[in-house]
């Protein structure tokens, strides 16, 4: 994922805009993972192989995004790891 996209995304659950990014692990100025987090709704969407990942809720892998966050827990701040929606650790 290239950083100006974040210039045209917006939450899908509230369209909030801008979203704030932290980066996980980049590769050649891509983002390879991260997290995007909507400060409206506290809901965080996991990069996961360049690729944001919003889906709103009913459709989210639960499993897959625990694990990301566990993965990542080093990189990532509290708000996001404990405490972010639809689930945290
Ligand atoms: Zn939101």
């Amino acid at each position: 994922m290239n950083r100006e996209i974040l210039e045209i995304l917006a939450c899908p659950i509230d369209k909030f805009h801008p979203l704030d990014l932290f980066e996980c692990k980049t590769e050649n100025e891509k983002i390879v993972e991260g997290v995007l987090y909507c400060k409206k709704c506290s809901r965080f969407f996991p990069i996961i192989d360049e690729i944001p990942i919003m889906l709103p809720d009913d459709l989210r892998d639960k499993k897959r995004d625990l694990e990301f966050l566990q993965a990542c827990i080093e990189q990532l701040p509290q708000k996001i790891v404990k405490e972010a929606l639809p689930w945290h650790l």
